[in-house]
């Protein structure tokens, strides 16, 4: 299926680019960019700053954004924080974890994380003295989930997992890894950074606790994410500032009972503009669509690649994500080799440095694909990718 998108990105539209790095930021499609303009152009605000016109405009906007966020991943308007994006979020995660956790503890991860994912937990665990499991990554880029039992029974405080792994695009069982945790009590938090435009999210049918993710990879600008939470109630702010309190004394603060005492200083209101702007985009396609269209894409691709020359190690049912590596060459020579070509994709380790160790690599070449790309695209790289061997040797 070809959804016939591009002409609504002005960046492709315009320009021979062959885009296949939407894992790493996503190009704006019209809408979202002239939804920043309007917005700018008809008068910018400080939300909850100010009584005039300007202000309570944007006001509305910054709490219609948390409403679609909200339906889009069906939870409540009350559980949605947002953030700079995934990493911010889940360092709102890690910091509220500090007091809850002793040596005692355990705090499970797993070998397919961005070190988004990662590095937080690993500061914690140093910080208290707890044990940092890692579930498993096999060479199939599958999850070991036969040791996700016995690790959860570790006195796991918390599961840290990837909806979908951004090297490998493997699209983890989260669900049944949560509904796993529950029966050991076990916190969960779910990295969804490369599954949020790819896949339906439904945080109530995964049941986790948290959801982590960002606007620049659903289509929106960079700098605005969200963190969906379960029990915000539970949560202290990572910043503390101008914008969420009751009352403040010569020593003393009062933090405001809802989501926005996580959001202290002014807002990236022009963040917020072009997340909105980038949900109603999205929400014109089925995810199923979109599902299918990308897939059609991933498999294209697959079936065109010289395996002479490249090996594929990302899943063989990855939908945006494929990952190469060549014995020959380095990734980052194959990548400049087709930058001259125009065709953005990514190499190196992703930052994903476990990832690639457990799957015996250093480094590897990925192309992701969005909503946007066309079986032309895919043509393109396929025979600028077949070449290398020829332009390299
Ligand atoms: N998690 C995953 C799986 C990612 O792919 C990324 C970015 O590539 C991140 C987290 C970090 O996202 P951000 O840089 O938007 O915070």
């Amino acid at each position: 299926m070809d959804l016939q998108t591009r002409h609504l990105f002005p960046a492709l539209n315009n320009q021979s680019t062959v885009y296949l790095d939407s894992a790493s930021s996503c190009q704006l499609p019209a809408c979202v960019i002239e939804s920043i303009n309007d917005y700018l152009r008809t008068g910018h605000g400080n939300p909850h700053r100010g009584m005039y016109a300007f202000s309570e405009k944007a006001e509305a906007i910054y709490h219609n954004c948390r409403s679609k966020i909200a339906q889009f991943i069906n939870c409540d308007d009350t559980q949605i924080i947002f953030t700079q994006g995934t990493t911010e979020s889940i360092n709102l995660v890690a910091h509220n974890f500090r007091d809850k956790i002793t040596a005692a503890h355990s705090i499970l991860v797993t070998q397919m994380e961005h070190h988004a994912n990662l590095l937080p937990w690993q500061r914690l665990c140093e910080q208290t003295g707890a044990r940092l499991n890692l579930l498993r990554l096999n060479r199939n880029a599958e999850l070991d989930t036969s040791e996700l039992e016995h690790l959860l029974n570790d006195n796991c405080a918390l599961m840290a997992v990837a909806h979908c792994g951004n090297v490998t695009g493997t699209v983890n069982p989260v669900s049944q890894m949560v509904a796993l945790a529950r029966q050991y009590k076990v916190a969960t938090l779910i990295d969804g950074a490369q599954a949020i435009a790819h896949h339906g999210v439904d945080v109530e049918a995964i049941g986790c606790d948290f959801y982590a993710f960002s606007g620049h990879k659903m289509y929106g600008p960079s700098g605005i994410g969200a963190l969906y939470c379960r029990y915000p109630g539970n949560l202290s702010p990572l910043k503390l500032g101008g914008g969420i309190v009751n009352r403040v004394t010569d020593h003393q603060y009062h933090l405001v009972d809802d989501v926005t005492r996580f959001e202290a200083g002014s807002a990236n209101i022009i963040g917020i503009v072009g997340l909105g702007a980038a949900l109603d985009f999205l929400a014109q396609w089925q995810i199923d669509e979109l599902h299918a269209h990308e897939m059609a894409l991933v498999s294209q691709l697959q079936s065109l690649i010289d395996s002479d020359i490249y090996q594929i190690i990302s899943h063989r049912d990855a939908s945006s994500i494929i990952s190469l590596t060549s014995k020959p060459f380095h990734s980052h020579d194959i990548a400049t080799i087709l930058a001259e070509a125009q065709i953005a994709v990514r190499a190196g380790h992703h930052c994903a440095q476990p990832c690639l160790t457990a799957l015996g690599l250093k480094q590897c070449l990925r192309l992701s694909v969005g909503i946007y790309n066309t079986p032309d695209d895919i043509e393109q790289a396929a025979c600028a990718l077949n070449s290398v061997f020829r332009i390299l040797s």
